[in-house]
């Protein structure tokens, strides 16, 4: 009995969720790490011989890419429809963890209230400010897909105008690379992933702990559709030699003690609402509220988000 599981997430605690997963079940996980589009490109190669159950890797523009291209099958589980709230799953895969995409700002340098927004990022005001990483990049290009899902988009090209013009430099870097250059002064405000922030409260070290103590976290749109949501995911492979056995992987990964795994691996929330994972740094990001419309929806605007961010200049 086997599942073999193409991943593209992998922190250590990751082994831990999977030689758990053997206990419980006796199934043997045969687990390929590698990048995201790597992995893809290979499940396409080896097409119908392919020995991958599942791919796991994060971000709902690549989870929506890879469905577009074929390669999942429909998700039928009683369980994972009853504990994944049906705005974090769509017909073939499916979200275990959250991640929020948030805006950290010098707290020297920039007023709070006039970062509140990822629209107000665009004001004229912040100009020679803003630092985020490339616009082609999947993390924004969900951010994109969701604000044309919630103002049309006209307006989401319009934000992306002023963003541009707001730059402090061109786009280059990960998010963390953001952070850092908010810290050090170059940028007065920048995008980033939650997760990013929650690695550096963590951090021992006096440089992280000096970057975290110069800048002020902002839970965006906090008055309107609220914070921005991304997901780390799978789906089950059409050409799944062992679709039973991934069923309950999936499942598992669903369940209470994986759920607390899974997220904290990565300093993410669980996706199954009853789940407490104690974590300092998240509980330390205290409530806020998340931008709850459904992910089957916004999630295949990503490519319209590219053509607009294109239009912008948004490199
Ligand atoms: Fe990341």
């Amino acid at each position: 009995q086997v599942v073999n599981i193409y991943s593209a997430r992998h922190y250590s605690t990751d082994q831990a969720l999977y030689d758990n997963f053997t206990k419980e079940t006796g199934i043997v996980v045969r687990r390929i790490d590698g990048r995201e589009d790597e992995l893809v490109e290979r499940i396409r190669s080896e097409g119908a011989a392919s020995p991958a159950d599942i791919l796991i890797t994060v971000d709902a523009s690549r989870l929506f890419a890879a469905d577009r291209m074929g390669l999942f099958a429909p998700l039928q589980s009683a369980v994972l429809q009853s504990r994944v709230p049906a705005h974090l799953r769509t017909p073939n895969w499916i979200a275990f963890s959250t991640r929020a995409r948030v805006i950290v700002y010098d707290k020297a340098r920039v007023d709070r209230a006039a970062v509140s927004t990822y629209e107000s990022l665009a004001d004229p005001k912040l100009k020679g400010q803003v630092c985020v990483r490339s616009g082609a990049h999947p993390y924004n290009l969900s951010l994109g897909a969701a604000m044309i899902a919630h103002a049309g988009e006209a307006a989401t090209e319009q934000w992306a105008r002023g963003l541009v013009a707001n730059f402090a430099r061109a786009p280059k870097g990960g998010d963390t690379d953001q952070i850092k250059a908010v810290a050090a002064g170059e940028c007065g405000v920048a995008i980033v992933n939650s997760y990013y922030l929650a690695r550096l409260m963590r951090s021992r070290t006096p440089e992280d702990q000096k970057t975290m103590a110069a800048v002020g976290t902002v839970w965006p749109n906090q008055q309107s559709w609220g914070t921005h949501v991304n997901v780390s995911g799978a789906g089950i492979l059409k050409t799944a030699p062992n679709k039973a056995n991934a069923i309950r992987f999936l499942e598992y990964l669903a369940s209470d003690q994986a759920q607390v795994y899974f997220a904290d691996g990565n300093n993410e929330w669980p996706v199954v609402t009853t789940v407490k994972v104690q974590n300092p740094a998240l509980d330390a990001m205290g409530p806020w509220k998340a931008d709850a419309s459904p992910i089957e929806r916004w999630s295949p605007l990503t490519a319209d988000a590219q053509k607009v961010f294109d239009r912008a200049g948004w490199r």
